[in-house]
Order: C-alpha cells, then sequence, then structure tokens
C-alpha cells in the first residue's frame, strides 16, 4: 500500500493494460497482476486504463503500454491459440515492435514461444514472438518457486511465486532466462533457469500472484512502457508491506 509520490511524468500521463483472454487465461491468482499493475500506475500518478481483449479481432493494441497473458489448463490453451495466431499475433507483434511489454505466465507464456505439445502429444502452436518451446512431461511441477533474476537494475534480484505445470520449456539462442532457480522447477526441472526474457517480452512460470509480492518487478514493467512515451523515471513507493510479504516467502523456503 504506497504512498504516492508523484513523479515528473510527460506524455499524456495515461497507462493501458491490456489483458488477453481474461475469461479463459487466468488461474491460480493471475488476476492479482492486473490489479498490481493497475493500482501502482494510479500511485504513481498515472491514468491507469483496462483493455480486455478476449477472443475474436481485437481494436486498439497500439494505445496498450503493457500486456498481461495469464496461465491456463491445456484445456483453455486449446479454446484460445488458434484465435491467438488469427486474431491478435500481427497486432501484437507491431505493438511490442513499437515497444510495448508483455508479461506473460505459465500457459501464457508457453504460447508465446514456438508450440506447447501435452503429454497426450497434441500440439498448439504458439506465436513464436519467445524463442522457446514447451512439451509437457509427466509428473506436474507444483510449489514455491524463488528466482535470482538479472533482471536490469530491479531490486531485491530475487522473486517469489509459486508453479504448478507439466510443461518443460526449453530457451534457444534468442531468448535469456529470467533468472536461475534457488528453489523450485522453474523451466524445466534440470537446466536450473526460470522464464525468458526476449526484447520487451517476460515470460515465466510464476503464477502467485507475481506480482504484488513482487513490486519491483511491476515498476520495470510500467517504468519501461512509460519511457516510451517521453515519460520520466518513476516516484518511489513505500512497499514496506509488500517486501515483508516478499521476504517471508524467502524465510519460509530456507526453514523448509
Ligand atoms: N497447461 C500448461 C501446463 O500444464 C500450463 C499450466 C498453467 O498455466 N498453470 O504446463
Amino acid at each position: 500500500m504506497g504512498a504516492a509520490i508523484l513523479g515528473n511524468m510527460s506524455g499524456n500521463g495515461k497507462f493501458t493494460v491490456g489483458w488477453l483472454y481474461p475469461d479463459l487465461m487466468n488461474i491460480y491468482g493471475d488476476r492479482g497482476n492486473i490489479l498490481t499493475l493497475l493500482k501502482r500506475a494510479e500511485w504513481h500518478g498515472l491514468d491507469a486504463q483496462l483493455k480486455e481483449l478476449g477472443r475474436g479481432a481485437a481494436q486498439g493494441l497500439r494505445d496498450v503500454d503493457v500486456f498481461f497473458f495469464g496461465g491456463g489448463q491445456d484445456r483453455e490453451q486449446a479454446l484460445i491459440y488458434d484465435d491467438l495466431r488469427q486474431h491478435k499475433q500481427e497486432s501484437l507483434q507491431k505493438a511490442i515492435d513499437d515497444g510495448a511489454q508483455i508479461l506473460a505466465v505459465c500457459g501464457g507464456y508457453q504460447l508465446l514461444g514456438h508450440y506447447y505439445q501435452t503429454a497426450n502429444g497434441e500440439r498448439y502452436e504458439g506465436i513464436g514472438m519467445l524463442d522457446v518451446r514447451t512439451e509437457a512431461g509427466k509428473k506436474r511441477f507444483i510449489g514455491d518457486v524463488i528466482v535470482q533474476t538479472r533482471l536490469e537494475r530491479i531490486v531485491p534480484d530475487t522473486l517469489v511465486g509459486f508453479e504448478n505445470h507439466s510443461g518443460r520449456t526449453f530457451l534457444g539462442p534468442d531468448a535469456k532466462p529470467l533468472g536461475r532457480v534457488l528453489r523450485g522447477k522453474g523451466n524445466n526441472g534440470a537446466d536450473k533457469t526460470e522464464g525468458a526474457v526476449q526484447g520487451t517480452i517476460i515470460g515465466t512460470y510464476m503464477h502467485g500472484s507475481l506480482l504484488p509480492k513482487n513490486p519491483h518487478v511491476a515498476d520495470y514493467l510500467i517504468g519501461k512502457a512509460l519511457t516510451r512515451r517521453g515519460g520520466g523515471a518513476l516516484s518511489h513507493l513505500d512497499d514496506s508491506a509488500e517486501l515483508a510479504a516478499h521476504g517471508w516467502i524467502l524465510q519460509r523456503a530456507q526453514r523448509r
């Protein structure tokens, strides 16, 4: 519950979040990421707006500063992957080329890659905006995740979240890991990487939801999105409550 100190913003002061498939790709508290982005943007003195982008043709993606693409079970992914290719891919690519950010979690992260293959061999083609590929394993990865990140200049350099996925994701040369796994399975339970970063896109397996306990990532996304609109540095918010929750998860992991 940060105290707002208005920053020296320029541009129109608007901040728009685009929520992809809110009705189908939204599990394990993913909605908390939307609430966090909108509320923090307000605390930073911005006029925060939400654009819901369900199935079908989508308008006005160029106005969006940060897209959020949540997780979903195989059934939900099967219902949207065609729509993503037919109705969203082209305008999403234009918005990204223009500097908009994407935060994608689990099932959304997988479909921004080349493909997601389910445990029974069905393949859902992705849109290849992230150089990653995912194939489901037999055993689900479920539990707390703690990651050490090198996402530029964010402090603290730890991220905390919760994972629940069958997919094993492998990064190609164009994607860099979001971080190194300190606790949990991450991308594939083998190479100690978690998530992927490529251009203005961040993919991760961390539900929870991610942003309430990692306010530094929320401000990273808001700050980046505003820089492209000529906005200055973000105001400093009092995140003692958020970071206390973050610290508590770190301590609990050490006790286990
Ligand atoms: N269905 C995908 C998997 O099992 C994604 C799950 C999720 O979004 N939590 O890996």
